[in-house]
């Protein structure tokens, strides 16, 4: 059975490659009944962001061999109780430390995202690499950032997934895109964690991932009105950047996740 890789990138003032504004992105991996509605909801997303009203929307629609696809349980998620901005950074510095990210780089990151981490300081379209002990940003293109594509999960295991989550108030499109994806780059080889958090600026909240601790939401990353945000892959051992940069893009599906560690409020 084939399979559709649909994929959405919207900005404002002109393409991104011609310096536009990034307003909002999607990436999907679904069925060819499911093909039609996905490219119609994704342009709904483009033109109803609240980051404004784009001049410039691509979509593309990829075939993927069923084949290539590798199957993904996702990682628990757990909620971590903070209340300001200020603790809601601590507690990612710590969660960042207890997987194996260096303090500096820890803070590093952090910084980069309250201050916007383009070159321009605003957002980016992707994510920044980063030398989870040195603190070296080496993503190939600093102004795009890497963006992982080909994900989504099986619809019986978002629907699962959904069930199951909904005492803990988080069973919503965000999370389970934002958990998909972290998902998928902390199974990278040479991934060590990851930070992100929303550049919508109604959404304060985000989190730090890593395989050894799972999905841990942070409910409070920002403040309320501020359109910077972004995501951290913290890496190590990794032979090049381009090779990294390439599995990001491999196709997966994620399923729901079966271990006995599970979520908790
Ligand atoms: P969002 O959680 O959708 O508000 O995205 C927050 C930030 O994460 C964006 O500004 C991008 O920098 C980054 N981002 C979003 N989607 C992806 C993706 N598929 N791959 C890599 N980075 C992403």
């Amino acid at each position: 059975m084939d399979s559709y890789s649909v994929r959405m990138r919207a900005a404002a003032g002109g393409a991104h490659e011609a310096g536009g504004r990034h307003i909002s992105g999607g990436e999907r991996l679904i069925g060819a009944e499911e093909l039609e509605a996905t490219v119609q909801k994704l342009l709904r997303r483009a033109l109803t962001h609240e980051l404004g009203q784009p001049d410039f929307v691509n979509l593309t629609v990829e075939k993927v061999d069923s084949a290539d696809i590798t199957q993904l349980q996702a990682l628990p998620v757990i909620q971590r109780e903070v209340h300001s901005v200020c603790e809601g950074h601590a507690a990612a510095v710590e969660l960042l430390l207890q997987a194996g990210v260096a303090l500096s780089a820890a803070q590093k990151a952090v910084a980069l995202l309250v201050h916007g981490p383009a070159p321009d300081g605003g957002v980016m379209r992707g994510a920044v690499v980063m030398d989870a002990d040195t603190g070296a940003r080496l993503e190939s293109d600093p102004a795009r950032g890497v963006r992982v594509t080909q994900l989504d999960w099986t619809p019986q295991a978002l629907e699962g997934w959904k069930q199951r989550v909904m005492p803990l108030g988080i069973a919503n499109e965000r999370v389970a895109e934002a958990l998909a994806l972290a998902t998928k780059v902390t199974a990278v080889a040479g991934t060590v964690a990851e930070l992100c958090w929303s550049d919508d600026p109604s959404y304060v909240g985000g989190y730090v991932a890593a395989k050894s601790i799972g999905y841990v939401r942070i409910p409070q990353l920002k403040e309320l009105g501020s359109p910077l945000g972004g995501r951290v892959f913290f890496v190590r051992g990794i032979r090049n950047v381009q090779e990294y940069e390439a599995a990001l893009q491999a196709p997966v599906l994620i399923l729901e996740q079966t271990e006995q560690r599970g979520e908790q409020a």
